[in-house]
């Protein structure tokens, strides 16, 4: 499995690479130390009330979450970056955009926090959501109302990792003036850009790949401009969702490695996805970069590699429960994107919120898993595996 794109990591992405280290450190103008240092503290000094400091308040900005949120920024080749708390800090701060009356369109396999926060609060506030298959325009355009204001997309999704046109869908919303936003979870800046596609808000749970050791929960937000940049400001200095500095800086720290960590999954996830679909125990695989993916030639089109997480099917949820009690190598959890190998049960982990008529609907079958790769052995991997998959027949 070669994406097409691959060259370009050694021409473009080669400055990515260096960006990512050198953005995400920088060096402090004082003492010429090798990383950011933490600013420990809630609240500056105002040596003169004339003149008052750069920073007044934490909640409102603070120099070491400043340093991650210019790093996020320059990744995502956005105006403007902040950081939240957690991944459904920064979409429920985003979805703050939206008043009561207005109209969202969202992929339909949606992360299922999303989907939570969407049915649950959102609705309750008078925005109503329409969930659609968005990787079909037509559905798109068919949901559209009135009082649409935004668009939400993941691509790829989650957990069966469907491709959305991205630069399709920024064109017809930029057209009926729909404000449009994209978890790039799965992705991350190394492997997919949607501001360069056109999109106007991308998330992250930087909880996963941006930080890639499981031990960091944080969010991350880029604006395509000014104006949003100056709105969503506005309301993470409101709402207080902000991440701690402590956090800021370990996040920093994990992304400096990101491009390495993302290489080095992504190359083991590719052989993975091509091996599982020799697997007789294993009825369908779900990975980008396979050659029967519905969605490959878009995502060659508009990414830079297809990422660490394969999804395949074992057919029961009784035969995927026998994997994962049998399975000794990942961590059997819920989130993904860290240096160990994480498989997840997306029925009763990430999609456990979703009614099971709904999930079924949207192919997250019981026999359903997700393996994000890690940075083991590929052979360990395989092994461990195959050895599970035995305990299934
Ligand atoms: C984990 C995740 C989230 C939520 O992020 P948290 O950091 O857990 O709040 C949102 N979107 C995707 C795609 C995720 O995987």
């Amino acid at each position: 499995m070669i994406h097409p794109k691959e060259s370009r990591c050694t021409g473009p992405s080669r400055k990515l690479a260096t960006r990512v280290v050198r953005s995400a450190s920088g060096t402090d103008a004082r003492t010429g130390a090798s990383s950011v240092p933490i600013y420990q503290a809630s609240t500056f000094h105002h040596a003169s009330l004339e003149n008052p400091p750069e920073y007044d308040y934490t909640r409102s900005g603070n120099p070491t979450r400043q340093a991650l949120e210019d790093t996020i920024a320059q990744l995502e080749g956005g105006a403007r970056g902040f950081a939240f708390s957690s991944g459904m800090a920064a979409i429920s701060t985003a979805f703050m955009l939206l008043s009561n009356g207005d109209h969202v369109i969202c992929s339909e396999d949606v992360y299922g926090g999303t989907y939570r926060l969407l049915t649950t609060i959102l609705g309750r506030m008078g925005i109503e959501t329409t969930f659609v298959d968005a990787t079909d325009l037509g559905r798109l355009e068919a949901a559209r109302r009135p009082n649409t204001r935004a668009v939400f997309l993941e691509t790829p999704s989650n957990p069966t990792l469907k491709i959305t046109d991205i630069a399709a869908v920024a064109e017809w919303a930029k057209k009926h003036g729909l404000l449009t936003m994209l978890d790039n979870t799965f992705m991350t800046p190394c492997l997919q850009r949607p501001i360069e596609l056109g999109i106007d808000i991308v998330v992250h749970s930087a909880t996963k790949f941006l930080g890639g050791h499981s031990d960091v929960l944080a969010g991350l937000a880029v604006v395509s401009n000014e104006k949003l940049g100056h709105k969503l400001k506005h309301l993470q200095n409101a709402l207080g969702s902000v991440l701690g500095v402590q956090d800021s800086w370990l996040l920093m720290r994990g992304m400096k490695t990101l491009l390495a960590r993302m290489e080095c999954s992504e190359r083991s996830a590719r052989r993975l996805a091509d091996w599982l679909t020799r697997q007789s125990s294993v009825t369908r695989v779900y990975y980008p970069g396979l050659p029967d993916h519905p969605g490959r030639a878009i995502h060659e089109r508009q990414s830079q590699g297809y990422g660490a997480i394969v999804s395949f099917d074992v057919g029961s949820g009784e035969r995927a429960r026998r994997v994962l009690e049998h399975v000794t190598l990942p961590l059997v959890a819920v989130s993904l994107g860290a240096v160990e190998s994480i498989l997840s049960y997306p029925a009763m982990m990430s999609h456990a919120a979703m009614p099971r008529e709904i999930r079924l609907q949207r192919g997250i079958g019981d026999g359903l898993l997700r393996y994000s790769v890690g940075l083991e052995a590929l052979e360990d991997i395989l092994g461990d595996l195959e050895q599970a998959l035995k305990a299934t027949r």
